[in-house]
């Protein structure tokens, strides 16, 4: 991964910010940054370099993660110490925060230690925003995790039966994922049969896969620190024809969705596309949530693929499309892939058939 890379690009965001320091806390930013995949840490960023902070626990970890930082093994809080080693350099008095990941007392404790010569700034999401394209080697990171997790879809198609509970079928998604490697799932999995798949997160339950109806499945993994994230749809019993008619109107918002996607198209063109369809069919007030998100690092993160968002598509951004119907009562229906943006429209990663799978 190239670190080095990172840390210049974020040297320039900082210079456009006037930031004298920046201080990052968000561990996917910290892994981004400098490769470090433990739970405890701050990197303090400035023009002269950068030094990452952490305790004892992770001394081992380090020496094998950690690249382009100067390392300080420290007894206290990471913040502190690196607040306490900032009230000692006159010269930075701009000190950014990450302040979407900064607890009220973490910020109390951080301004006692820099005493009362610097000033702390809330940053925006900076880093976030360097990660929203992603380098060849993240992309095949994604590419890895997204053909696991497609594969896992043919272990639902053995398991899933009338009669077998939520959780099991959502379990045996899992064990297998972690016997082909995957780290971990990337959100808890989505197993929802029949009325339950009207819950747009209707997380596996307990409940029985009824005998008829559909069956929402909604996973990722996580391999070599990287994100997976799809949906597909499961119909146990041949399909009336409210339930066919849905499920084709959700296949063609998708498809649409896609075929919008393209570097400069706005991600509010893509979500709108993918509404327009729906609304024509007259399904438009179901459609309840945004039509996509970013994934890399974490499950959801920059960009929004939302209604009204401005923010440009550019080669390199990795998002999901997944529109759904949801109606109460009855049923829902998403579809989901996760797509690489190319020089001219995008690469679909979760490469399995949409076709609607009858058991
Ligand atoms: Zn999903
Ligand atoms: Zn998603």
């Amino acid at each position: 991964m190239d670190h080095e890379g990172r840390l210049g690009r974020l040297r320039h965001v900082m210079e456009q910010r006037k930031l004298d320091a920046l201080l990052i806390t968000h561990l996917p930013n910290i892994r981004y940054l400098c490769g470090f995949t433990g739970s405890s840490g701050t990197v303090l960023a400035t023009y002269g370099g950068v030094t990452f902070f952490t305790d004892g626990r992770y001394a081992e970890q380090v020496r094998a993660e950690v690249h382009g930082c100067h390392v300080r093994i420290v007894r206290k809080s990471a913040l502190v110490a690196a607040g306490e080693w900032l009230a000692d350099e006159a010269r930075l008095r701009k000190i950014g925060v990450e302040a979407a990941h900064l607890t009220i007392a973490e910020r109390t404790s951080l301004a006692a230690a820099l005493g009362n010569k610097s000033r702390l700034i809330d940053a925006p999401p900076m880093i976030e925003g360097l990660r929203q394209i992603k380098d060849a080697d993240e992309i095949d990171r994604i590419r890895a995790a997204c053909q696991l997790g497609s594969e896992l879809f043919d272990r639902v198609k053995t398991v899933l039966r009338p009669g077998v509970s939520e959780a099991e079928v959502a379990g045996e998604i899992e064990f297998t994922a972690r016997k082909r490697g995957a780290e971990q799932m990337a959100f808890p999995t989505i197993v929802a049969g029949g009325k339950r798949s009207a819950l747009p997160h209707g997380r596996a339950s307990t409940a029985a896969i009824p005998p008829r109806g559909f069956v929402v499945c909604d996973f990722g993994v996580i391999l070599a620190g990287y994100c997976s994230d799809m949906t597909r749809m499961v119909h146990v019993g041949r399909p009336l024809l409210k339930a066919r008619r849905v499920y084709n109107a959700v296949r063609e918002a998708q498809q649409a969705a896609l075929e919008a996607v393209r570097p400069g198209a706005t991600t509010g063109e893509v979500d709108r596309a993918a509404r327009k369809v729906l609304k024509r069919k007259s399904l438009g007030k179901y459609f309840t949530h945004s039509t996509g998100h970013g994934v890399g690092l974490e499950i959801h993160e920059a960009p929004r693929i939302a209604s009204g968002q401005k923010e440009l598509l550019r080669a390199g951004m990795v998002i999901t499309i997944e529109p759904g119907a949801y109606l109460a009562g009855e049923f829902g229906v998403r579809i989901e892939d996760t797509v690489v943006v190319t020089e001219t429209g995008c690469e679909i990663v979760t490469a399995c058939s949409k076709d609607l799978i009858t058991i």
